[in-house]
């Protein structure tokens, strides 16, 4: 991605404060999604790590993750699966609990919708703590399949979610738009 993009995609995230409560700097990527080059350009970024890492599908982490996820593979010919939050999900699932802040969340995917020959690429558009990814791998896993890597739109470094991530990224690629 070139610089000209990157800056495009800076200018289109909009910093609320004190959102959803007070001390969270939450980065709101309405504005880029509403902006069709800004969205176009990072889909096609997202799509080419996919193609540069191999992966055979995409996931998409609920809730924005969908909404970078689903173009990304359409773009990249590549299968969608969404990783919701538990309760969500009709099939047969897996799920996987990890600890927040204050307390757990669970997340879920179907379990037939990976297989042993998959090379999933997970994405979603902040990496805070790291704990949302950090399980989604854990559910690939699970589910038989390979991880080709994480791409995600902005990564908060201070929360030290890369740190966080890298155990369970055993070598697999994180890359930080
Ligand atoms: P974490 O599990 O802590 O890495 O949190 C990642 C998830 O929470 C992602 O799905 C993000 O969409 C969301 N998230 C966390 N912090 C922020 C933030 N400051 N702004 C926007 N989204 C956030």
């Amino acid at each position: 991605m070139t610089t000209d993009m990157r800056e495009l995609l800076l200018s289109r995230i909009r910093d609320v404060s004190d959102y959803p409560k007070p001390g969270v700097m939450f980065k709101d990527i309405t504005p880029l999604l509403a902006d069709p080059a800004a969205f176009t350009a990072l889909t096609d970024a997202l799509a080419d790590m996919c193609a540069r890492h191999g992966a055979t599908k995409v996931v998409g982490l609920e809730a924005r993750g969908f909404i970078l996820a689903a173009p990304v593979a359409v773009r990249a010919g590549l299968g969608f699966i969404p990783v919701r939050k538990a309760g969500k999900l009709p099939g047969a699932t897996l799920a996987q609990a990890y600890e927040l802040e204050y307390g757990t969340a669970e997340i879920e995917i179907h379990a037939e919708d990976l297989d042993g020959d998959d090379r999933v690429m997970v994405i979603d558009d902040v990496l805070a703590t790291g704990g949302t990814a950090e399980a989604s791998l854990e559910l690939i896993r699970r589910a038989g399949a390979e991880v080709a890597g994480v791409a995600i739109l902005m990564e908060l470094g201070f929360l030290g979610g890369r740190a966080r991530l890298e155990p369970a990224l055993r070598g697999a690629p994180l890359e930080a738009l």
